[in-house]
């Protein structure tokens, strides 16, 4: 059986010496910018947790230490959801966003909606007597069938689809509430003409996780430089046996050559032309969700195939220089397995298996690496990493 682990994050350090074949030279914008590992989720080959329970868990951290107002709950499977535990836990564990939806829930009530349910649960997490448990996150797991059909069945999905899917709804849902508030605000009949064209405020989704790609282009003939934003929400990128992270990062920005027929249209020579392009991260989010594309579509197989290649991840991440292959996400490969989260909470490093809350040394994090060779299909790798941003 796989699984499927969110190590929620580690800290660590990493630096990024960026090839610069172009422009600046340096893949990130802004320099160095520093990022420490929040958590992580893994993709596990087989559940080993055995007979841990809750108060064992209380125990070993003790009375003095567990820290003041926070709560460690384990999260009921209701049928191959492990891919959505494991990401709520990844979520809840990051606290500017477990702030905002907890915020959230403190208004006036609003409609059931994904955003409701999702506020319900984790205010119903942080205001637990008991400080650690399990909870069973029915009415979100309801809500999410009834909202959208992938998820509508009991079969395993993808963490990084669903990841993408909550946040992206969580926003929409916002920005769809502050257009109703401002037409609430006009004047009867008065529609609001000059906002209609404006894009959308950015919600606190947006400020917590959004980061803009510079997508640049070079043409060979006249060596002109265009160079376009694009926004995103999490970042996917492409894995090589034993490498890192910032390898991975790398090859995000490794040029790319637009040559026979992908030649592209430059507005100065008015025709098309050979170019070189690449991108490049402007802007850094606040957390940076870094997925790993660990399913890959094997022609000859005619079929997903789940890479368990050694991806070495740092617990801080030092710069960054990200650019490469951004378009769409594969789509969803093989989904059995399980999913888990690893996170990192005040100091200590918890495991969150569904029901199963346990804590782990930080050196465990590198069993979440991956295989150094292939052969073995039982491995346990890091998926989708969140980094949150220092200083
Ligand atoms: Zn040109």
């Amino acid at each position: 059986m796989l699984v499927y682990t969110v190590p929620s994050t580690a800290l660590g350090r990493h630096v990024w010496d960026s090839p610069g074949s172009f422009g600046s030279g340096d893949c990130v914008e802004d320099g160095a910018a520093r990022m420490e590992i929040l958590m992580t989720i893994s993709k596990i080959a087989s559940i080993c947790t055995m007979g841990a329970n809750a108060s064992a868990l209380e125990k070993e951290i003790g009375p003095e230490q567990f820290p003041v107002n926070e709560h460690y709950f384990g999260l009921v499977n209701f049928g191959n959801t492990c891919y959505c535990n494991s990401v709520l836990q990844a979520l809840y564990f990051c606290r500017p966003f477990r702030e905002k939806v907890l915020a959230y829930k403190s208004q006036p009530r609003k409609k059931e909606s994904l955003l409701t349910c999702l506020a319900d649960l984790f205010h119903s997490i942080a205001t637990q007597k008991k400080k650690v448990g399990v909870i069973p996150p029915k009415k979100f797991i309801t809500r999410l069938r009834k909202e959208n059909e992938l998820f509508d069945n009991y079969m395993q999905q993808d963490a990084h689809e669903f990841l993408n899917y909550l946040l992206n709804t969580v926003a929409d849902i916002l920005q769809e509430e502050r257009k109703q508030e401002k037409q609430n605000g006009l004047p009867n009949g008065c529609i609001d003409s000059e906002n209609n064209n404006s894009p959308p405020d950015p919600t606190w989704v947006h400020e917590i996780f959004q980061g803009t790609l510079t997508n640049e282009t070079r043409c060979l003939t006249c060596e002109t430089i265009s160079s376009k934003d694009e926004d995103f929400l999490d970042l996917s990128v492409d894995v090589e046996q034993n490498t890192s992270i910032t390898h991975c990062l790398r090859g995000f920005s490794n040029t790319e050559t637009l040559c026979s027929e992908y030649k592209y249209y430059c507005e100065e020579c008015r025709s098309k032309q050979e170019a070189h392009k690449r991108m490049k991260v402007k802007k850094l989010p606040m957390i940076l969700a870094l997925h790993l594309k660990r399913f890959k579509y094997m022609d000859q197989l005619h079929r997903y195939t789940k890479l368990s290649y050694r991806v070495v991840f740092p617990l801080e991440l030092r710069l960054f220089n990200t650019s490469g292959d951004a378009t769409n996400p594969d789509r969803i490969g093989p989904n059995r397995g399980h999913y888990i989260a690893i996170v990192k909470s005040h100091d200590f490093w918890l495991l969150f298996d569904d029901d199963i809350v346990e804590k782990i040394d930080a050196q465990a994090i590198e069993e979440f690496y991956g295989l150094t060779s292939d052969i073995s299909k039982n491995s346990e790798s890091g998926y989708i990493l969140f980094y949150q941003s220092r200083d």
